[in-house]
């Protein structure tokens, strides 16, 4: 809006040819003193169109143009550089008596994917991190199995949770759940970076968690007595040792044991838990760590407690059908090829027992179950660049691709 004359008369930008030509000169000798040799270059055409060059650059001859620098362009261009193969796929093995991070995970990675477990639990690779908005995945998974275990430790058996009125009930899950907001899983530090109206959320969302699970997944089964929580137990392999926790084992009414996980995300169905390179091993490493710690004890079932809202219920295998309703048993999970309890810890003997040997030998090929959900859940790509692989390299592998 200002006039003109008024802009040229100051040297505003851009308000005369006579003040563009000026800054162009004064820039250009700027730039010619700002080394002992300085080179100017410009674009001999572009598009279809012949270039000259700039007026500004009459002052200076033109020289030769520079040598292209030896080397690189050959190397890129010339042919296609050779290929130098190296197998990596051993690690060195584990020293003898050495105690593995991992827990039943790395058995289950292990069975995943070799290279996965060398990677996460050998090297400690992880994914990037996804942080979205509020709790984690994770995190709200460990916040149930913290109420869970508050709500057992208070409560402790079938018959106790019977005797509760409705009244008592509320007030024994808000304790536990309150227990579990207060625990480490969701530290002050971390609240404290979270929207306000997620804690009382969280907290609705576990008492309903809680009420829900104890109606469809406790109440309606035969007696029993929650025996441990979180009890650590040391699994012994040939070279090396694994230490984890179980999250809950039940005396039953025949005297026996059940092992249970909580599983907030999805479950394997027991059918592949037997396939040669097991999915979802957990409930096996616990049972043969059970058996290795207790053998007097008789363990009667093994299963998963699925916690998600839209499909909660027990995923397992029981000695026979009466355990742990609803159950299968061997044989039914196993469409037969597994008659009895003794074939199904045979079973398990002989698969994990085989990984511990691929672990404790260094086995850490790229080979995964599948290129889809395998390699979704597991995250790392960037490493073992399986997109780079030729698929004939990677064997029969049950490959998706
Ligand atoms: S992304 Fe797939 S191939 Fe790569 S380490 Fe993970 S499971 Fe193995």
């Amino acid at each position: 809006m200002l006039p003109l004359a008024w802009q040229r008369e100051r040297g505003v930008p851009r308000s005369s040819a006579r003040r563009e030509l000026d800054y162009a000169r004064a820039l250009m000798a700027q730039l010619a003193r700002a080394a002992p040799q300085v080179v100017f270059s410009h674009p001999q055409r572009s598009d279809d169109h012949h270039c000259e060059a700039s007026a500004l650059l009459a002052a200076w001859a033109p020289g030769p143009p520079p040598p292209v620098p030896a080397g690189t362009a050959p190397a890129m261009f010339a042919g296609r550089p050779a290929l130098a193969a190296i197998d990596d796929g051993q690690a060195p093995s584990v020293p003898a008596g050495t105690l593995l991070r991992g827990g039943a995970a790395l058995i289950e990675a292990q069975s995943d994917c070799p290279f996965r477990a060398a990677a996460a639990y050998r090297l400690g690779a992880a994914p990037w991190p996804r942080r979205g908005e509020g709790l984690s995945p994770l995190e709200r998974g460990q916040l149930a199995h913290l109420a869970l275990a508050a709500f057992w430790r208070r409560v402790g058996d079938r018959a106790s949770l019977l005797a509760l009125d409705a009244r008592a009930l509320d007030a024994t899950v808000d304790d536990a759940v309150g227990e579990a907001l207060r625990g480490t899983a969701v530290d002050e530090r971390r609240w404290a970076g979270l929207p306000p109206a997620l804690l009382p959320g969280e907290r609705d969302r576990l008492r309903r968690l809680l009420q829900a699970w104890l109606d469809a997944g406790e109440r309606g089964r035969q007696d029993f007595a929650v025996l441990e929580i979180e009890s650590p137990l040391t699994l012994q392999f040939a070279g090396f040792a694994l230490r984890f926790r179980q999250d809950r084992v039940d005396r039953l009414a025949d005297g026996s044991v059940a092992i249970i996980d909580y599983k907030s995300g999805a479950t394997v169905a027991p059918g592949k838990w037997f396939d040669a390179r097991p999915q979802a091993p957990q409930l096996g490493v616990y049972l043969l760590a059970r058996r290795a710690a207790y053998p007097e004890q008789a363990v009667g079932a093994v299963a998963y407690a699925r916690l998600a809202p839209d499909a909660l219920g027990w995923v397992g295998i029981a000695a026979d059908a009466d355990r742990l309703p609803p159950l299968s048993t061997a044989a039914s999970a196993t469409r037969g090829a597994l008659a009895d309890w003794a074939a199904v810890a045979a079973a398990w003997q002989a698969s994990i027992g085989a990984l511990a040997q691929e672990i404790a030998t260094g086995v850490a090929v790229v080979r995964p179950r599948d290129t889809g959900s395998t390699c979704r859940r597991c995250g790392l790509q960037s490493l073992c660049r399986i997109d780079g692989l030729d698929a004939d390299a990677m064997g029969e592998t049950g490959d998706e691709r």
